[in-house]
Formats: C-alpha cells, structure tokens, sequence
C-alpha cells in the first residue's frame, strides 16, 4: 500500500505511480469518493483544491467517529456494557449524549451562603439523622448537616429508614447538592444528592485532585442504573478531548457566520464542559451559542434532505389543470351555506397548485369541524372538469362510507358519478367498480386503503386526496401516488400539528391551514368531572336525550389492547341499559364489528333510532352526527388531549349547545389534573397540540415512528422552534441556488448529507 500524505497546504501528496496510472500529473486534482469503507479515487475534476483532501480527512474522521467505547482510556467491559444500556455504543454516541442540566462547582458554597431557590453545592459533616414522624402522621427522614458557617436540614420522604440510618452516621463528610428551599424561614434541602468523601480524607485535595467534577460549572448526564455522574463525566471527559476533533461540519461559511455557529468541535467541548465564563442560567436553557450550533447543524441537515427532495418532485411532470368551473360553480350554488374565508383561502392555494406542471403536493390543516370535506370535493371536481379522475382515501371503513354518502349525493346533481371501494365492497359489485375505474366511467373514487391495492386500476388518476393523514403511514401516502402518472396529492389532517412541527414531518409538502371554523358554531363547553359525579353526569345525558337530544359516550383505552377495550364498552352498554337507562334505546360502536355492522350502527343513530351510543375510539375521526350534542368520556385521563380534541370534535357540530364530560378517575395526579383543565379552558385545537407535544414529547404525539418523525439527537422542536426555521430558510435557500447540490463547492456538503442520513433520510419524508 503506498502512503498518502497531506501537505503542509492542506492538500494530497499522491505518489508518482498512482498519478500516472490515472493519467494525471502534479497540479491535477483528483475526486475521491467512498466505497463502503474503501476510499476509490474516480474522476478528475476542475482545479477545486481541498476536496480531495477534504474527502480523505472526512473518511478518516467518521473511521474516527465509529470507532467503538472499548477502544476509549478508562474504558472497560462492564463501563462498555453499562453505556452500552444507555444507547452509546461508539464514539460518536457518547459526544452527542448531552448534558440534560449542569450545576455551578466553581466554588463549593459555605453552608451560610446557600440560596434558596437555586441548586447549590457544599461540603459538611452529618451531625444528627433519624427517622421522623411529623403532627399529622406524615413520615420521612431527616439529617442535620453542618460546616464552620451553619448547618442545614435534608429530608427525605420515600426512603428505607433503616438503611438511611445505616448510611447517614453521624461524623461522616461528604459533597451535598441539591435545591434549596425553603420551609417558613428555614432553609432545606429535600432528596440532595451525595457523595461521601472517605474516611481521613481531606475536601480541599479532593477537589484538587478532581478537575473534572470539581472546580468548575459540571454537566450533569442522563444516567441508567448502575452508571454514575462522576464516572460518566470521567468517561465523556476523555472521549471529547480525544475525539471532538473529528466533528465537522460542512455548512457553508456564509451560513455559519450569517447565524453567528461555531466550529462543532468547539460546541461540544463547550456542551459537555463550560468554560468558566458560562452563564448557568442560559446553559441551563439550552441556549449558548454552542448549544444553538449543534441544533442548527442538525435541523439543517434534516432540512437539507428534505429540501432536495421537494426539489426532485418539482421536477416531476404533472398535469397542469385548467379552471373551467364547470362543476366547482353550480356545487357552491347547490351548498346551503357559503366558504368560510380560510376555506376559500385554501382552495385558491390549492388551484395555483395544480394549474402547474410541476405535481401538488400539499397539506391542508383544519381542526375539527372546519369543513375539509367540502375542500376536498372541491379540488376533485377541478380534476374531473380536466377530464380526470380523482381518489379519495380516508382511514376507516365508517369515514370512507359516510364521506361516499356525502359526496355521492351532491355530485348526483351533477352528474358525476362516485364510486365507494372498501373491505365491504365485494363479489360482483367490487369487480364492476373495479371496472369503471379502470376504464373511467367512475370519476371519483372514495375508499379506504383498499384504493391502493394492487389490482385497483385508473384510467386516468389526476388527484390523489388522503384524509386523516396522521392515521395513514409514509408507504401509503406513496402508494396512491404511484396509481397514477404524477397524480397532484392533497393530504388533510385534522390533528392541529404546531407549526414547527409540520414543518418537520411534512417538511416536504407545501402547508394550508383552514384556520377558522363556520359561523354560527357554539363552543363545546367541557367539564371535567370525578367518579363522585358520575349520578349528575348520567342525569346530564338523560335530560338531553328527553329534550331530543342524542349522546356518545366513549369507553376507556385500555393500554393499547384492543379486546379489553372491547370488552369495556360492552359492558358499560349494558350496564347503562339495564340498570341506568332501561328506558333509552343505547346503541354499541366498536373496532371489532364488521363494516356492514358498524355502518348500520351509524345510520340507526344518525336516523334517531338510537340515543345513547356507547363507543370506543372508533369514532374519533370525522363522524358527523348534529344532532348529537352530549359526550361523556370515561377514564378520560388514559387519553392524550390531541384525541380527547378530536372525540370532543363529534359534538358541537349542530348549532344545538353542546358539552362534553370528562370523567377522570379517583385518583388522578397534580400533573393529569392540570392536563385535563387544558381541555376546560380551551376549544382551540392549535394551543391544545402545543400544550401536548410539551407534556408528551414529540414521539408520543404523533403515536409512533410511522408519522415519519426522525429522533434528533441534539434539537428540541418546540424549544428550538427559532433554529428550525433558520435552518429551514438557509436549507431552502441553498437548494434553491443548487438544485442537487451539484456545485464542486458543495460535494463534501453533499457527501456529508448522505452520510447522515443515508437510509433514513427515505423514511423521514414522503415516499
Ligand atoms: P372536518 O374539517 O372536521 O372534516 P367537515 O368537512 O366534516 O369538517 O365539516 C363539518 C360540518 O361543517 C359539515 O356538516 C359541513 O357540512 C359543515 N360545513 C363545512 N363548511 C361550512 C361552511 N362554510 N359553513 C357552514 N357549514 C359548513
Ligand atoms: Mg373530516
């Protein structure tokens, strides 16, 4: 193997016979590009000087990057197993495993000069600890701890008094930190952590003999069992002085100095270990500049691949429609009422859409109630005028039947023929649906996912519609899109998603929001209510239905399982008819029911021959019932306020008062209490999003991977809602100037980007 060697310019020095052999002198630059692990030199490129070299140092850094743990000093088998646990296997893992918090070490406080309020750090000697039992039964333990300036008092309230006074003898020192607070006028620290210093040992060599945990501002890690602070820091203290240096970044200088980032190596060294001017309240905040750097680097990545792939489709051939009006015109004459200004908003945004070549890809955002379906109709109508046919998908068998009953009978008037295709679509009717859609007579198509099997065949396919988009996963969405040449997709979600976070997970599509709800709508008035008022609420219910009035009431998830689900609501629907409401006729929705059984639930209740419909979930997507103006909601704090939005989004829908109960359980804590007084406050499906993906975490929120959300390493979406959009705008802008990042200046941004991303990439956005 001949050596290569970097100069003192920067640049490769490659032997003679290598040079030769490519048919290349001195002075030539030369493209190196990876194969798997093996760097092959490919083509001559236009003096570009640093690429190549740039190429080479990249490969040796990410060699770098991959190495794993048990090659770092001071790391052996059962460390390597413990950070294992914790998901850092290699070295990268462990630079990016940031500090949730950090505490001020610079100088350890004397007792005298704790404040309450902050987390403070000190060195004492226990004088007195034992178990106590305060006025009104309470117990917990408690320890005296002094130094010359004062002592001060610990508690503890959940603990093994027994081992507490086993470990907490009195004369023994050690490093407190913890809260302070305050108790009346005296100063307490509540659960403070410790570690005890050993016996004859001396604080000020200790401290001395520590700069790692002592001395400075230190981070404080997410842990799993087994694994410690100070042997974590340890750890991570040698990984980032060893191997930071192999982070880079290939952002653009422009960028970088635009948004005032710093060299990533430098971020993650002042991350992990602020230097000794670091403001603890701003590191704390997660605000530093490193801070912001590291969350830049990795959103604008993230937007980076999802910018070129916008880019790809743009360049896609669709079907530019013409506006004719032809059936868009007497539709809106034949409605009972107008559009709403953000409905008319939207569909203009729309047709801009798709009277271009390029296909639309689109999003349309509305809450509950803000009338999507009349949008959609709206837009297929457009494609049937341009002699196309169009596909409406929504998630269950229920939405897709009623949104067919909906639009079949307004486009009769038309005479536009509509065609429903679902599981209850069978024998002889589903192949002669399956045949006018193939050879076009049908025009628009409402289904379940049973529109995108294999043997569904368009004749001509100029619109794709996916309803409820979050129900449907990433493949689905491509796979309408796949039954026709470059069909326009229109995607319509009424999970209220924040915006920064519909910028991350639909970052590809273009966004509408319907933000505004048809006149005459009264709020849903909400209550939450606990077990002791279930009699009320039950004589809530049967007032209404005596008033003709109908009621849902929605049973309980059970933990994800859909048979105690089931079993549930079956149940509560008998219980309710033969012992509370035997004069009432109830009604039973639930997963299990075959399509043809449910739907005749649905129409018996729609029909008024019900009045009370015990359901579970099944019903939280787009049924509409007016008539219906009282929902009970059991266990209601089993479900995440996004779904409780949505299943309150069944009433109301009439211009009838509506109320909707939560019933909570016995027992609900501080916080589950606080979640539901969310849905008592307010009607506005944005704010109640906000304050979900606060409480649950982006993840939780959208239910699962599938939503297509990647896990960011560093980035917060709502904390770094700002930074996204930096990032968003310098990632579009970049794309914008070089579609495909072809530019020379760009390749090792461009190589970088796959790198990252590589397969994931595909499943974070669109297929
Ligand atoms: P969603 O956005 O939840 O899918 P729908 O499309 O089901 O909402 O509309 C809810 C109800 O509002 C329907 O009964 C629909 O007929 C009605 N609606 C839609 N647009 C308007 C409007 N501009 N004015 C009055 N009622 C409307
Ligand atoms: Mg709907």
């Amino acid at each position: 193997m001949p050596e290569v060697k970097i100069g003192a310019d920067g640049k490769l020095q490659l032997p003679e016979d290598i040079l030769a052999g490519l048919g290349l002198g001195a002075g030539d630059t030369v493209l190196i590009e990876m194969d798997g692990g093996k760097a092959v030199l490919s083509r001559a490129v236009a003096a570009c000087p640093g690429v190549a070299a740039g190429q080479l140092r990249d490969a040796i850094s990410r060699k770098n990057l991959e190495a794993s743990m048990r090659f770092i000093r001071g790391v052996g088998p059962k460390m390597a197993e413990l950070l294992a646990k914790k998901g850092i296997q290699v070295v990268e893992d462990a630079l990016y495993h940031l500090p949730s918090r950090y505490e001020d070490r610079r100088r350890l406080r004397l007792i005298e000069e704790l404040r309450p309020g902050w987390v403070e750090v000190f060195h004492a000697e226990v004088q007195v600890a034992d178990a106590v039992v305060a006025k009104g039964g309470r117990r917990f333990f408690e320890a005296v701890v002094g130094d010359d300036s004062g002592s001060i008092v610990l508690k503890w309230f959940h603990c093994n008094p027994r081992y507490m006074k086993g470990v907490w003898q009195p004369g023994k020192k050690g490093i407190f930190t913890g809260e302070v607070v305050l108790y009346g006028s005296r100063r307490e620290i509540h659960h403070p952590e410790v570690e005890w210093l050993k016996e004859g040992e001396d604080i000020a060599s200790v401290v001395a003999g520590d700069p790692v945990n002592f001395g400075r501002t230190v981070p404080v890690y997410p842990l799993t069992e087994g694994l410690h602070q100070k042997a974590l820091r340890k750890v991570l203290k040698e990984v980032v002085d060893s191997c930071s240096r192999s982070v880079a970044t290939h952002i653009p200088d422009d960028i970088m100095v635009r948004r005032s980032l710093m060299p990533l190596t430098d971020a993650l060294n002042e991350v992990h270990f602020p230097g000794n001017d670091a403001d603890i309240t701003v590191l704390n905040s997660h605000a530093t500049k490193a801070h912001r750097t590291l969350a830049f680097d990795e959103l604008f990545f993230f937007q980076l691949g999802l910018a070129l792939k916008r880019q790809g489709t743009s360049l896609e051939d669709g079907i530019p429609f013409q506006i004719s009006h032809k059936y868009t015109r007497p539709l809106l004459k034949m409605l009972p009422y107008s559009l709403t200004a953000a409905q008319k908003r939207v569909l203009s945004e729309i047709k801009q859409d798709m009277s271009c070549p390029a296909p639309m890809y689109r999003l349309v955002q509305g809450d509950v109630g803000s009338g999507k379906t009349i949008v959609a109709l709206l837009a297929a109508l457009l494609a049937v005028e341009n002699d196309c046919q169009a596909a409406i998908m929504a998630p269950t068998e229920l939405l897709a039947e009623q949104h067919f009953l909906n639009i079949h009978k307004l486009c009769e008037q038309l005479g536009i023929a509509v065609r429903l295709l679902s599981l209850a679509v069978k024998g002889k009717e589903r192949t002669a649906t399956l045949e006018a859609i193939a050879s076009g007579t049908v025009q628009i198509v409402v289904g379940t996912h049973a529109v995108i099997q294999e043997k569904v065949l368009f004749r001509r396919l100029g619109l794709g519609i996916i309803d409820e988009q979050h129900r449907f996963g990433v493949l689905q969405r491509g796979g309408l899109k796949k039954k026709g040449a470059c069909p326009h997709i229109l995607v319509m979600t009424a999970t209220p998603i924040p915006r920064s976070l519909a910028m991350t997970v639909y970052g590809d599509l273009s966004l509408s929001v319907i933000d505004e709800l048809p006149p005459g709508r009264t709020p849903v008035a909400t209550r939450v209510c606990s077990e002791s008022q279930r009699s009320q609420v039950y004589r809530l219910i049967k007032d209404e239905v005596r008033s003709g009035r109908q009621a849902y009431l929605i049973c309980p998830l059970v933990e994800e399982s859909e048979k105690s689900e089931l079993r549930a609501a079956t149940q509560m629907a008998e219980h309710l008819a033969a012992e509370i409401f035997p004069e009432l006729r109830i009604g039973l929705l639930h997963g299990r029911l075959k399509p043809e059984e449910k739907e005749t639930v649905m129409a018996s209740f729609k029909a008024r021959e019900l009045d009370v419909l015990v359901a579970t979930t099944v019903i939280e997507v787009g049924i509409d019932v007016p008539n219906a103006t009282v929902m009970v909601v059991e266990h209601a704090d089993r479900f995440g306020l996004s779904q409780l939005h949505q299943l309150r989004g069944r009433v109301g829908r009439g211009s009838g008062h509506s109320r909707c109960i939560l019933l909570a359980g016995g027992s609900l804590s501080d916080e589950a209490r606080q979640r539901l007084k969310v849905m008592e406050e307010t009607t506005d499906g944005f704010r109640i999003a906000e304050a979900d993906l606060e409480l649950r975490g982006p993840g939780d929120f959208l239910g699962t991977r599938q939503a297509g959300l990647p896990d960011f390493r560093v980035a917060h979406i709502l904390r770094d809602a700002r930074i996204l959009e930096e990032a968003r705008h310098e990632a579009f802008a970049l794309v914008a100037k070089d579609p495909g990042l072809s530019a020379i200046e760009n390749s090792l941004l461009r190589d970088e980007l796959l790198w990252r991303w590589g397969g994931r990439l595909e499943l974070a956005v669109v297929a």
